[in-house]
């Protein structure tokens, strides 16, 4: 990825625009490197991100400026904290491999997806403050501004506080009446309307994400892992994907096939998949339950109360699926806040 139109290739003490000497490299993704620098103008230190430089690359980050301006915009008339990385600026670096943007945000903490990898998974009480954290940022983004993330992930949300965080990574959002998107969302934690293509995308497709984001963070598993076909398989993975889903919340209702867009050939004409063996939970069986007590040793009264959130989150119908601010309103949610 360090060739033309690729990332830019920065060392520890080099100087971006004339003030931020760059101290260590936090973090990168498939758009871009993101270094922790020490501001010189006013001594503090920021998170620099730097865009690969191919024409896709700087149209999203365009993009991420434009929507967190609007989100940081929205925060401001409305008196209240987003939740959302706050961008301080941006300017363009010129390098081997062409133009990047470069965007200065406040420095976060580390990301969810290392906090797990540090403990194994979080305990109960701070992902239920962390899920609340992130319920009320999206509530926000998506019913005040009218945006969807498309990328929720445990690499996305930033550890800003003990059970706080922030939201980061907007590179792939998009106002919710201007989309033109067509595949969304990294594999594990894409909506069921997204894999089956049920256009357009509604709020609740990032709802779904936080749904496998708990479960994630409860065990240190990812909740869906799709598989790749094997030479001989009739399968996809998409297929894979949808079936591993029947397996834990039952049937996909015929109402959410009507829609789709592509798949036409997955199901049978009573809507069961057909190029794939699945064994959908026994009736009155609670699977994610019983998975959560069978594999992570969770309590009978614990396990059975997660799984009744995930529930509400995980419903395939994005329409009865919890909005993020009706999600907040569910029991597993209401003890109070331990910071
Ligand atoms: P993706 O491949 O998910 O699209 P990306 O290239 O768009 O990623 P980001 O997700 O914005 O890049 O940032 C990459 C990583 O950099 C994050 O996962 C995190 O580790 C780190 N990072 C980003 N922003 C900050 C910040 N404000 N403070 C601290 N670390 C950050
Ligand atoms: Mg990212
Ligand atoms: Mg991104």
């Amino acid at each position: 990825d360090y060739v033309m139109g690729g990332y830019h290739p920065v060392s520890v003490n080099d100087v971006y625009d004339d003030r931020y000497r760059v101290v260590e490299k936090l973090g990168w993704g498939v758009y871009s490197t993101v270094w922790r620098c020490l501001d010189a103008k006013s001594g503090t230190e920021i998170a620099l991100k730097i865009q690969k430089s191919a024409p896709e690359y700087t149209n999203a980050a365009l993009n991420e400026i434009d929507v967190l301006r609007t989100i940081q915009q929205q925060a401001r008339s409305q008196n209240r904290e987003s939740d959302v990385v706050v961008l301080v600026e941006h300017f363009y670096v010129s390098g081997p491999h062409g133009n990047h943007v470069c965007m200065v945000f406040e420095l976060l903490g580390r990301t969810l997806l290392h906090a797990i990898q540090e403990t194994g998974s979080l305990p109960l009480q701070e992902v239920r403050d962390i899920t609340r954290c992130l319920l009320r940022c999206l509530a926000f983004v998506h019913d005040s501004v009218g945006v969807l993330h498309t990328d929720i992930k445990p690499e996305n949300v930033l550890l800003c506080g003990p059970g706080r965080v922030k939201l980061v990574d907007l590179g792939t959002a998009f106002f919710l009446d201007k989309q033109t998107a067509r595949d969304i969302q990294t594999r594990e934690y894409r909506c069921p309307e997204g894999i089956l293509g049920i256009w357009p995308f509604t709020p609740t497709a990032d709802v779904w994400s936080v749904g496998c984001l708990v479960f994630e963070l409860l065990t240190g598993e990812t909740l869906f892992d799709p598989q790749s076909p094997r030479p001989g398989d009739a399968f996809t993975k998409d297929e894979s994907h949808l079936a591993q889903a029947v397996e834990l919340l039952g049937p996909i209702p015929p109402a959410l096939l009507d829609k789709r867009a592509r798949g036409h050939h997955w199901f049978t004409p009573q809507a069961q998949l057909r190029n794939i063996s699945v064994a959908p939970p026994p009736p009155g069986c609670d699977a994610i339950a019983r998975v959560l007590q069978d594999n992570f040793a969770f309590s009978p009264n614990d396990a059975s109360d997660v799984s009744t959130f995930l529930a509400r989150l995980l419903d395939y119908l994005p329409e009865k699926r919890a909005s993020a601010n009706l999600a907040l309103s569910l029991p597993w949610l209401q003890d109070p806040p331990s910071f």
